[in-house]
């Protein structure tokens, strides 16, 4: 006899929700309506990226890369996080290239983390954090950013560290909020990891999508925190390439040689003519990545402007391509009621805020995200249905 889903699937699986994120995009087809929810870019990635993956095919770069990634783009992940982190990055034992930085986080967990340890994330979160900490047997504890300032509650952080914690995951430029941790706050959390022995994993994959001057510390480069930092970044984001699935990781060899044992098993590796083709995208000279920002910067703020005008409070990003914008003025019970509302009249998806909070938290259904990382004439084409069905009239 056939027994029910919950008897058949595991405890495990049975508790994994299905990501809201991705969701929304299907729901967005399905309404035809204007998608500001996940963070794809609805414009092509650089030129030079199609054809480095072209030449790459040309040369017949069919078969598994080298599982913790093709040399060359090692070499050249090496040189750039050398410099950026301050210490030399060994290729052969410090870097392994993943399926994107969703599997090296989750690689991570897996090769560092016990049953029943403890793993600490900032609320609001990037959903995915809750699903991975899951599939690592280990527990979330969450500490919440207080919104509207975004600003780390020491005394709360602080009492999150005890001997069950494994690890914190720190994701700088943060995704929903746009926060860009300050060297200040990441020192803070830096001296507890060394107080309590507690690894710093870090989720860096907007590390160059930066407003306002404001600037990216990557943690590691803290002083002694080398060895306790894990640094995970990616193609996704800074160069549009979201569907390429190629990320890395960087860890001393102890930690590196755990990750990548997990990666062989998880995954074998990482798309072999891909790598060969990141290779230019991780060597692209000072000018990409301060027109990176330009752009972004442009697309922000033609997004914060058609908030202003009907008056939606939101904190303002100082890194990624999001905004986390206050819904309550609209008087709908749930966000999931505002995102139904949204899809049905307004004519514009968007990410229900409780997707990157605890149920428990007494906001978790005030907020929607919205996502920025869109043409400016998508972005123009959502401002006119957004000013023509949410300005509140006084
Ligand atoms: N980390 C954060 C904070 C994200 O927002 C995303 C995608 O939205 C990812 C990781 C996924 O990265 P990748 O595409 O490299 O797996």
């Amino acid at each position: 006899m056939q027994k029910p889903p919950e008897q058949t699937n595991s405890i495990k699986a049975n508790q994994l929700k299905e990501s809201m994120i991705r969701e929304v995009s299907r729901m967005a087809v399905k309404h035809g309506v204007i998608n500001l929810g996940q963070g794809v870019p609805d414009f092509p990635c650089p030129v030079e990226l199609k054809e480095a993956v072209s030449q790459a095919l040309d040369n017949d770069i069919n078969q598994y890369a080298v599982t913790w990634g093709d040399r060359n783009l090692r070499e050249a992940l090496s040189k750039k996080y050398s410099t950026a982190l301050g210490f030399y990055l060994d290729p052969e034992t410090e870097i392994t290239v993943t399926c994107g930085a969703t599997e090296a986080l989750i690689a991570t967990l897996i090769a560092v983390v016990n049953p029943g340890d403890e793993v600490i994330i900032f609320e609001p979160f990037y959903e995915n954090y809750l699903a991975q900490i899951l599939l690592a047997d280990a527990i979330v504890r969450s500490i919440p950013l207080q919104l509207p300032s975004a600003e780390i509650d020491h005394d709360k952080l602080q009492s999150a560290f005890t001997e069950k914690t494994k690890a914190i995951i720190v994701n700088t430029p943060n995704n929903p909020t746009g926060k860009v941790f300050s060297v200040t706050e990441l020192q803070f959390i830096a001296d507890l990891c060394q107080r309590y022995g507690v690894l710093l994993i870090t989720d860096e994959i907007y590390e160059h999508i930066l407003f306002d001057n404001v600037q990216h510390v990557y943690p590691a480069s803290l002083s002694d925190m080398r060895d306790s930092t894990i640094t995970i970044s990616g193609l996704s984001k800074t160069y549009s390439l979201t569907g390429w699935r190629i990320g890395w990781v960087m860890a001393n060899k102890k930690i590196t040689d755990s990750i990548r044992k997990v990666h062989d098993f998880l995954t074998i590796g990482a798309p072999a003519p891909l790598q060969k083709a990141a290779v230019t995208a991780v060597s692209f000279g000072q000018n990409y990545y301060q027109e990176v920002t330009r752009v972004y910067a442009e697309r922000r703020n033609h997004l914060l402007e058609t908030l202003d005008y009907i008056a939606m409070p939101y904190f303002k990003p100082q890194g990624a391509y999001y905004v986390f914008a206050e819904i309550s003025q609209y008087g709908y019970k749930s966000d999931l009621e505002f995102l139904r509302f949204m899809l049905t009249k307004v004519g514009v998806a968007v990410i229900p805020g409780s997707t990157f909070l605890c149920p428990d938290n007494p906001k978790a259904n005030s907020y929607a995200r919205f996502c920025f990382s869109r043409k400016m004439e998508t972005l123009k084409a959502a401002r006119e249905k957004l000013w023509q069905n949410l300005k509140i009239q006084a």
